[in-house]
């Protein structure tokens, strides 16, 4: 059985393209509308190609499928491994009519996406999402690349998918630790821009933590959504855009004292954003019990509530004033001034942002 239960499109002139997103579509939905040639290479890893690489192919019937196979994890979105996709496109002889298929989480699909926007100067692709934070987060927006040994993300382009395709059933088979890290970016649309959402998604986090299919579908629909609306006002990051970072800058701080890998991204991200609500009290914008309504629903995705054991006051300052947002020295966070409304400011007051500190270290 198969049920198409969203579509949307996400808005960037001639680079508009649609996300469809329901239950059994992987193998089912054809994908070759999307393929302009004859040639197919989809982009894996050892994880999830045992799991959906012979649904994907079933996607494109008719078509030359050629696939390549990465090392799964973030150490490997580097140089070397994105090499072998360069390897098996030119070994196989695709040419600039190839059309590249990312099928896995936001690794696959940042590096897959980056591969497409280089080969031969650029080639389409197709994005199949297969961990709930790249259906709503990676799938939208066009950020494609690796990371350098000095720097997360610090080499790549933007270069916008021909479709995404979205089956709920790929989440039945990720752990559960990658189910909440997903639900932290799924909880900052709320916060950031959509009080709605976050009243809906108050009443239904115990379906999305159960994977029920329909809540998810209408949760992911509801987070690309807001992606896009916030990346057709802001496609390369001048202004808006930097709002879909609540959390992130208290979160990269974690992520780093804690070592990459031993917190998800997604789970620095839910303590971040209970820190940002935190602060938007002390800097007097939301009340108390709407940081509770916060930090509740954090809680009940799966999120921590507390920063890692043994970080300090002094490794938070250290470590985000090395944040991307800052200018000219001046710490920049993303705060709310309401549920459903967040801002950029750079005047949080010091003692503040130190008493946040410490409420939640551990
Ligand atoms: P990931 O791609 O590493 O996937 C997490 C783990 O789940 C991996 O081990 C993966 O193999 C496995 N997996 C994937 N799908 C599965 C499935 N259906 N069943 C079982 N296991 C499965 O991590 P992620 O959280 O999806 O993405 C994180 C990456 O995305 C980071 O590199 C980050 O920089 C990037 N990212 C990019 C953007 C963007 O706008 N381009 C936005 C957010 C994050
Ligand atoms: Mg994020």
């Amino acid at each position: 059985m198969h049920k198409v239960l969203h579509e949307l499109k996400v808005d960037l002139g001639d680079r508009s393209y649609p996300i469809t997103i329901g239950q059994g579509l992987l193998g089912v939905i054809d994908l070759t509308p999307w393929v302009a040639g004859q040639q197919v290479m989809i982009v894996t890893n050892n994880t999830v190609g045992p799991l959906y690489l012979e649904k994907a192919r079933a996607s494109f019937p008719g078509k030359t499928v050629d696939v390549v196979v990465l090392p799964d994890g973030e150490k490997y979105k580097d140089w070397q491994t994105l090499n072998l996709i360069f390897d098996a496109l030119l070994e196989n002889r695709h040419t600039r009519k190839t059309t590249l298929v990312a099928l896995g989480g936001g690794v696959v699909g940042d590096m897959a996406g980056f591969a497409a926007a280089s080969y031969q100067r650029g080639v389409p692709f197709i994005q199949i999402p297969t961990t709930l934070l790249s259906q709503v987060d990676s799938s939208v927006g066009g950020k494609t690349g690796i990371n350098h040994p000095l720097g997360k993300n610090m080499v790549g382009a933007f270069h916008q998918p021909q479709a995404v395709l979205i089956d709920t059933d790929s989440l039945q088979t990720l752990p559960a630790r990658e189910v909440s890290a997903g639900l932290a970016e799924v909880i900052k649309y709320g916060l950031i821009r959509d009080d709605a959402f976050l009243l809906w998604l108050e009443a239904e986090m115990d379906k999305l933590v159960g994977l029920q299919p329909e809540a998810l579908a209408e949760a992911i629909f509801r987070s690309c959504q807001c992606k896009a609306d916030v990346v057709a006002l802001d496609e390369r990051e001048g202004g808006i855009r930097a709002i879909l970072n609540l959390g992130h800058t208290f979160g990269h701080a974690i992520e780093t004292f804690a070592g990459y890998g031993s917190w998800l991204h997604g789970e620095a991200v839910g303590t971040g954003m209970m820190m940002a609500a935190d602060l938007s009290v002390r800097e007097g914008f939301i009340s108390s019990a709407d940081f509770r309504r916060t930090a509740a629903l954090i809680k009940r995705a799966g999120l921590p509530a507390f920063a890692p054991a043994s970080m300090k006051e002094a490794d938070f300052l250290n470590l985000m004033a090395v944040d991307k947002k800052n200018v000219d020295g001046q710490l920049r966070l993303v705060l709310l001034r309401a549920l459903g409304d967040a801002f950029v400011t750079d005047e949080a007051k010091p003692e503040h942002l130190r008493q946040t500190l410490g409420a939640f270290l551990p």
